[in-house]
């Protein structure tokens, strides 16, 4: 298994399992939610720019973004 980072809310999702994705200058992005991936569609340029950080490094395991 292999976890990937949901680059809007810094979740790990699993994208063997998540139905969630979008593709960005041909890179594959993964998110928890259609919350967040319709926030990525949105602006793809401020997200993917967020998103090259280690998967240890945020302490958050919950999406903040869908917990509405
Ligand atoms: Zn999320």
């Amino acid at each position: 298994m292999f976890m990937v980072r949901d680059p809007v809310c810094f979740m790990e999702v699993d994208e063997n399992t998540t139905e969630y994705k979008a593709e960005y200058n041909g890179k594959t992005y993964y998110f928890c939610s259609e919350r967040c991936m319709d926030l990525f569609k949105l602006n793809p340029s401020k997200y993917s720019s967020r998103f090259d950080f280690k998967i240890d490094e945020n302490p958050c395991s919950r999406c903040n973004l869908c917990r509405w």
